[in-house]
């Protein structure tokens, strides 16, 4: 099983990236070892009746990479890319995000092999209902708590949340997190994650000493993520001049109306097209001179091939796993752009997803001001401390992060010690 992760090209470079902080913290190798493997990999089979009335089987996962910090957290991918050395990747990442957020969990996610964009809501919804039926003996409000993320949104939270209850007798909203609002979800929790990329993005914009009015953003990736970002960071008054989705990528220098954007996605499905603005190669315009570039998209965006011809001044990445390590160092060696690495970058959701699990255990609701507002101040209290561990040791971002998050398991896992 170790090779087989260690072959696909997402795990190899959590791998590395862990390595390089591991060998920071210079961890023995027990703990090395111990905290780098997941503890659970579940694959599963989902054989579903399409509405042409044939039978298709779809492959799921859902990796549990520790549950030594508290139940494992993380999202649930629809998308034809996902498989188990994927999920595995993105569930070690979230492990490392919720111990450097100082979250009570481990890191989880899941995933279903599935093109969402060719699929009817009706054959959505049972996938939906059929993997969580068969991640019933693996998940609970105290075990593994899913949440949305790429392909998934609120209604799939619904549909999870519906068969754990029909299964229990009695609704338990703890099992998710990013449930609607009605249903017990947050208020906050849908802009969350975008939120927090664009808050953290405008706090790099000002330590560049930029300012915000002569400020741009270019933004790959218009889904929830990328949008919330391009939405929040021009109320700051940055120009978001470019973004990109599956339909292609627009220019704008004067700036994009991203609130008119948004509903235009929302009637045609995607950015191709949005009035007064121009065309443009989705490559060239990760390239486009810019104060912030935001990748909120797919794994392994910036590599070998264009690290050296960025020309930003910050890389915000709303995406989890956006830069490989080659371009890392890459990044590192030019030292002229600030970046805000994914797990410190993308926070948001899980941190808002915590307070929705709090809320629900408490069965008790906050404001949307409140919850932004403690959204901020944790946010903003990690960012300082990356960015100073990362100044006092003379680290990279990407490597101060990480080195906090997994130096919080390493402890706990030391402290526990081993069964039997
Ligand atoms: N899918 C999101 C992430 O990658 C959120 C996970 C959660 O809220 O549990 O961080």
């Amino acid at each position: 099983m170790r090779e087989q992760l260690l072959a696909h090209p997402v795990f190899k470079m959590a791998s590395e990236q862990f390595e390089r902080s591991a060998d920071f913290l210079q961890l023995s190798d027990e703990v090395r070892e111990r905290c780098k493997w997941p503890k659970r990999l579940i694959t599963c089979t989902i054989p579903i009746k399409r509405d042409n009335g044939e039978t298709e089987v779809y492959f799921g996962y859902r990796v549990q990479h520790h549950l030594s910090r508290g139940p494992v957290k993380g999202g649930l991918r629809f998308h034809p890319n996902v498989d188990l050395g994927e999920v595995a990747a993105l569930a070690m990442w979230m492990n490392w995000k919720c111990a450097l957020m100082g979250l009570p969990f481990g890191g989880g996610k899941g995933g279903v092999t599935c093109d969402p964009r060719t699929m009817s809501q009706h054959e959505l919804e049972n996938v939906t209902r059929r993997f969580t039926a068969e991640m019933l003996p693996f998940i609970g409000p105290e075990t593994d708590v899913m949440a949305p993320d790429m392909g998934t949104n609120e209604q799939t939270m619904a549909w999870i949340a519906d068969v754990y209850a029909t299964h229990a007798g009695h609704l338990v909203p703890g099992i998710v997190t990013g449930k609607p609002v009605i249903l017990q979800g947050s208020e906050g929790r849908t802009q969350a994650t975008g939120h927090g990329v664009a808050f953290l993005a405008a706090r790099a914009i000002q330590l560049c000493g930029i300012d915000y009015d002569s400020a741009t953003a270019v933004v790959q990736g218009f889904g929830n993520v990328g949008a919330h970002a391009a939405r929040t960071i021009s109320t700051y008054g940055v120009k978001v001049i470019a973004v990109s989705d599956v339909t292609g990528a627009i220019h704008s220098p004067d700036g994009l109306d991203i609130n008119a954007l948004m509903q235009y996605v929302k009637d045609t499905g995607g950015v191709k097209n949005f009035p007064g603005s121009s065309p443009i190669d989705p490559d060239e315009m990760l390239l486009l001179e810019c104060s912030v570039l935001m990748p909120a998209a797919l794994e392994r965006v910036i590599t070998e091939k264009n690290a050296a011809d960025l020309k930003c001044k910050v890389l915000a990445e709303g995406a989890n796993g956006p830069t490989t390590p080659n371009a890392d160092a890459i990044i590192e060696k030019r030292g002229d752009i600030f970046l805000i690495p994914d797990i410190l970058c993308n926070a948001g959701g899980v941190t808002v997803s915590y307070f929705e699990w709090v809320q629900n255990l408490q069965r008790f609701q906050w404001s949307e001001q409140e919850v932004i507002s403690k959204l901020d101040t944790m946010l903003a209290a990690a960012f300082d401390k990356v960015i100073n561990f990362a100044k006092y040791n003379q680290l990279p971002n990407r490597v101060a992060a990480l080195s906090l998050g997994i130096k919080e398991v390493a402890d706990v896992k030391a402290q526990r010690g081993l069964y039997p």
